[in-house]
């Protein structure tokens, strides 16, 4: 796993200390849903990535109706397929809609646009599935996958996502576990 610590993306600390959780039913993916240009993805613009989760950090951060302690997510995956730690594992997500929707799943958000980049690329579908198995192992998440808009009225992760989540999440190559 291409794994980007928070002391490695600069994030600031959060607002409230977050609640610890030993274990989840599973985990929810969600995606960006705003304008991505589509040059995000050419491999020399991963250099944007980073600056993309700090942004995305201070906007939770200074978010005043949510009240967000910080990034919403436990992991954010860029289209290279680098999985950013957010909240980290073993602690409740903000961004599933709901107290009940937080406790029962953690959040991993991909870096995908509602416009301009909109498919997934192969590698980030790699940083999705590693992000999952990482909160397996370290986070005690269940074997369930599923998309925001499964728990709330949302379009959210998108049909491209949305779809790949109903077939199991699987490695683009087919191999690993599915
Ligand atoms: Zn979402
Ligand atoms: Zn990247």
């Amino acid at each position: 796993m291409k794994f980007v610590t928070r002391a490695t993306w600069g994030a600031k600390p959060p607002r409230h200390p977050l609640v610890h959780i030993d274990s989840t039913k599973g985990v929810t993916v969600h995606y960006e849903g705003v304008t991505i240009p589509k040059s995000l993805a050419e491999p020399e613009n991963h250099t944007q990535c980073d600056d993309r989760v700090r942004a995305i950090q201070h906007d939770h951060l200074t978010e005043t109706k949510e009240d967000y302690s910080d990034i919403a997510y436990n992991a954010v995956v860029c289209p290279h397929g680098f999985v950013f730690e957010g909240r980290g594992a073993h602690k409740k997500t903000g961004a599933n809609g709901n107290k009940e929707l937080n406790k029962a799943r953690y959040a991993v958000m991909a870096m995908l646009g509602d416009k301009g980049l909109k498919e997934p690329t192969d590698a980030m579908l790699e940083g999705l599935r590693d992000a999952i198995e990482w909160l397996r192992h370290d986070g005690g998440a269940g074997k369930d996958i599923n998309g925001h808009r499964d728990g709330v009225a949302t379009d959210c992760p998108g049909d491209p996502l949305y779809t790949w989540v109903k077939n199991g999440a699987p490695r683009p190559g087919g191999h690993g576990t599915p």
